[in-house]
C-alpha cells in the first residue's frame, strides 16, 4: 500500500524525482535533501509504513541487510571514518517524515553531526522493573 499525500511514497515510486543511489523491488535509497554530512542517504521502502511498529517482521528483516550493503559501499565510495545507521519513530523521537526510513549517515573525524544523548543514572530495581515490563509484551 502507498499513501496519497506521502512524499516518500511519491519518491519511492518515482513520481517525484530524487537522487537515487540504489533501487530494488522493495526499496529505493536516495540522498537526503538536507544532508547531515556528505553522502547522508535514506532507505525508503516502496510500501508505506508510518514507522517501525507498523511494519511486519518479515518485511523488516529485509531492511538491515540493505543497510549493511549500503554502508559497505558508501564507506568505500566516500572514504568516511565512521557511519551511523539510525531510524526515528514518531515526533517525540525526532521523526519528521511519517513514512518509515533509515538514515545512513557517513561520519568524518571532527564533523559537526549531532546524535548525542546524556547518560542517566538508574538502579538495579528500576532496571529489573523495566526488563520485566518489556518481556511481558513479547
Ligand atoms: P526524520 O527526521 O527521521 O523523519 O528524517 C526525515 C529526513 O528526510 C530528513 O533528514 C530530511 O532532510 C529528509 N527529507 C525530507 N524531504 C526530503 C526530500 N524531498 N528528499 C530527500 N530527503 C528529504
Ligand atoms: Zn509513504
Amino acid at each position: 500500500m502507498t499513501k496519497d499525500d506521502c512524499i516518500f511514497c511519491k519518491i519511492a515510486s518515482g513520481e517525484i524525482p530524487s537522487n537515487s543511489v540504489y533501487e530494488d523491488e522493495d526499496f529505493k535509497v536516495i540522498l537526503d535533501i538536507s544532508p547531515a554530512s556528505r553522502g547522508h542517504a535514506l532507505i525508503l521502502p516502496k510500501l508505506h509504513y508510518d514507522n517501525a511498529y507498523e511494519m511486519d517482521e518479515a518485511f523488516a528483516a529485509k531492511v538491515f541487510p540493505l543497510a549493511v550493503k549500503m554502508s559497505k559501499a558508501m564507506k568505500k565510495a566516500l572514504n568516511c571514518d565512521g557511519f551511523n545507521i539510525l531510524q526515528n519513530n514518531e515526533e517525540a523521537a525526532g521523526q519528521t517524515v511519517f513514512h518509515f526510513h533509515v538514515h545512513l549517515i557517513p561520519r568524518y573525524a571532527g564533523d559537526d553531526v549531532q546524535i548525542a544523548s546524556k547518560p542517566h543514572e538508574t538502579t538495579k530495581e528500576e532496571q529489573e522493573e523495566v526488563a520485566s515490563l518489556i518481556k511481558k509484551q513479547l
